[in-house]
């Protein structure tokens, strides 16, 4: 089969690679669609999960079912499915203590298994769900995406009536602001730097800070300076950290979502004369099933705003990496 293998750093291509083998409990999945992440983009320029090179990468996918193993019931061949990357091992301390999604041991396509950017991949069959005739497998792909920006806001811990900053319009940012819409909090501001991509959040929420001067004043501004309950960092910058936790009211909370290697400074005074919190927000605590219904959204359809077929990687890469002007999710379909 073809397939999308990162080689070494900064260098990727289309290879010919056996079909994964399955084992008893897993699902051979035909790819519909698989979704290009910022990790994707961050593992082909610096390999920062220390991949075991070259790999098939890609995570973010849909298909359907084209073999299944020996102990599988609930799933046939044929049918439509959203995955998961997460593969817990449901043996180590963290698994037993009910965080699969922070096992030590864990599975993950693109990383420890074979990557979605692939005509075929496996999975464990407690990784996949159906997935709904109506839904595209573009709106498929983002069952993860879904998981991981819904984890962010349970992090959050808001209150109804709740003030939420997201700092970051990717993707990410723009997908945690339409399901913040959907939950009783008394306001969501999105800050972000391009109007292309404010334009996929809903209109009151929308605050582009690049003219700004001040940005932390329009941030609180745009809150009528009652301070914020918390703040999720959706993209990857020390100053939007910096940013974020300068607008938390007395024992905000800030959530650092997006990934920040190496050594970030923190207001540390801040933190203690107001008693802030600071936590992680990575993978997600089972909510997959939680997912599922919110891909019915039409609105997921339009953040996959491209797509391409495998044997165009270059340009589709290029897009994601460079074209945040134009472009929001990338696509392979098949
Ligand atoms: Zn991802
Ligand atoms: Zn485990």
């Amino acid at each position: 089969m073809k397939a999308i293998q990162l080689q070494s750093i900064g260098q990727l291509a289309l290879v010919d690679v056996a079909i994964p083998a399955i084992q008893a409990d897993e699902l051979l999945i035909r790819t519909g669609a698989t979704t290009i992440c910022t990790s994707d983009v961050n593992d082909l320029r610096g390999n920062p999960f220390g991949i075991d090179l070259p790999a098939v990468i890609g995570h973010e996918a849909a298909g359907v079912v084209a073999a299944v193993g020996a102990a599988v019931q609930r799933f046939s061949v044929g049918q439509r499915v959203a995955t998961h990357p997460v593969h817990p091992c449901r043996n180590c301390p963290a698994c037993r203590a009910g965080l699969g999604h922070l096992c030590e041991r864990m599975g993950h396509f693109g990383v420890n298994l074979p990557g979605t950017m692939a005509e075929f991949y496996r999975v464990r069959q407690d990784r996949a769900r159906p997935l709904p005739d109506e839904v595209s497998f573009k709106a498929g792909a983002l069952a993860e995406p879904v998981c991981v920006c819904l984890e962010a806001l349970a992090q959050a811990r808001l209150p109804a009536g709740g003030r939420l900053l997201i700092v970051g319009d990717g993707p990410f940012g723009v997908l945690m602001a339409r399901l913040a819409q959907k939950r009783p909090l008394g306001r969501v501001v999105l800050a972000g730097q391009m109007d292309f991509r404010l334009g996929f959040a809903p209109a009151g929420m929308r605050l582009n800070v690049k003219e700004t001067a001040d940005p932390v004043e329009a941030m609180r501004r745009a809150n009528d300076h009652a301070g914020y309950d918390a703040a999720i960092l959706a993209v990857g910058s020390r100053q939007a950290f910096a940013d974020g936790l300068a607008c938390l009211k007395p024992r905000g909370r800030m959530v650092v979502f997006s990934a920040l290697p190496g050594e970030t400074p923190v207001d540390l005074f801040a933190v203690h004369l107001k008693e802030l919190e600071i936590v992680g927000a990575c993978s997600d605590k089972d909510l997959f099933d939680q997912a599922m219904p919110l891909l019915r959204d039409p609105a997921l359809d339009e953040l996959v705003t491209h797509h391409f077929p495998l044997t165009e990687y270059r340009q589709a890469f290029e897009l994601a990496e460079f074209g945040k002007q134009q472009a929001m999710k990338v696509a392979f379909t098949f």
